[in-house]
């Protein structure tokens, strides 16, 4: 177990947890620092904080959906000041895209048999949450239509499936300058899930970087230890930092919030960059 988990989901976007149960979680598994990274909102932010008050340190992150080559790309922004006004407007541009694509998922998912298919995942979500591919998966599911939540996202809304939906997110450039004015590391999550070659994998890396990005994602939860330690060497070869986040979005799955989250010790963890701001990581 580690102290310190800088991905996780609460019900302001597509995690099961208030942002209050979220932290009550984190506490009883002792973490020291937990960031809340919900998909393109910050709204569960002030929540997680009032509910950390003297328990453990609340880092305000967010996870911005981009897209680089017909691929979806996450790229998440830590220590950030959620108050910075180019982050709001970028959050209410991602919101409307959001909204959007949500119509034509609920849609797609109407005309294949799902009777109300947005206003009941919408329903069965946070007040006012962002609306990703996981709370349709989750849906779906709850319907009875798949044997598990992964299941669901496999058959019905993944690429190539029926009710996916091409979006056309912002450029990984722009989440990068948009994380930095709001004096924040820009992360890119998870390298290992986008089902990418190798040599694809670094052409990412590669623009990541050169876009000014800070870190990579190196330990997640759910992960090969062979995984771990490509990223970790990708970390020394491009100038990265390192940082580790469970992506922890409901009880009961294989991910749970500081659990599987040692970096190697050849990294630089992203905290380094924190220190200054004073986090406090020792
Ligand atoms: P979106 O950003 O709307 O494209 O949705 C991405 C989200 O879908 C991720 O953050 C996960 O929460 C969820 N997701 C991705 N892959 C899977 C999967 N194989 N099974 C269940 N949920 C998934
Ligand atoms: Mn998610
Ligand atoms: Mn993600
Ligand atoms: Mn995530």
């Amino acid at each position: 177990m580690s102290a310190i988990d800088l991905h996780s989901h609460s019900n302001a976007s597509d995690g099961a947890l208030t942002p209050g149960e979220l932290v009550e979680r984190a506490c009883a598994r002792g973490l020291k620092f937990l960031a809340l990274t919900d998909h393109d909102t910050l709204s569960g932010i002030p929540a997680a904080k009032e509910a950390a008050a003297g328990k453990l340190v609340l880092i305000p992150g967010i996870e911005l959906s981009t897209t680089w080559e017909d691929h979806q790309i996450h790229v998440a922004g830590l220590f950030i000041d959620p108050e910075c006004p180019e982050l709001k407007e970028l959050i209410s541009a991602q919101r409307q895209r959001r909204i959007e694509r949500a119509e034509q998922i609920g849609r797609r998912l109407e005309s294949l048999g799902f009777k109300d298919a947005r206003a009941r995942t919408r329903q069965m979500a946070g007040e006012g949450a962002v609306i990703t591919r996981g709370n349709y998966a989750r849906f779906i599911f709850a319907e009875g239509k798949a044997r598990s939540v992964d299941d669901a996202f496999n058959s019905y809304l993944k690429r190539g499936r029926k009710a996916y939906v091409i979006t056309r997110w912002i450029d990984i450039a722009m989440a990068v300058e948009i994380i930095h004015r709001a004096g924040g590391a820009a992360v890119l999550a998870h390298p290992r899930r986008y089902l990418l070659s190798n040599g694809k994998l670094r052409a990412l890396i590669k623009y990541f970087k050169d876009s000014g990005g800070d870190a990579l994602e190196v330990a997640s939860s759910q992960q090969r230890p062979c995984d771990r330690a490509y990223l970790a060497d990708l970390c020394l070869r491009y100038g990265l930092l390192a940082s580790a986040g469970s992506d922890f979005h409901n009880p009961g799955g294989w991910r749970d919030l500081g659990l599987n989250l040692d970096l190697p010790a050849k990294v630089h963890p992203v905290w380094e960059l924190a220190v200054a701001q004073g986090y406090g990581f020792a």
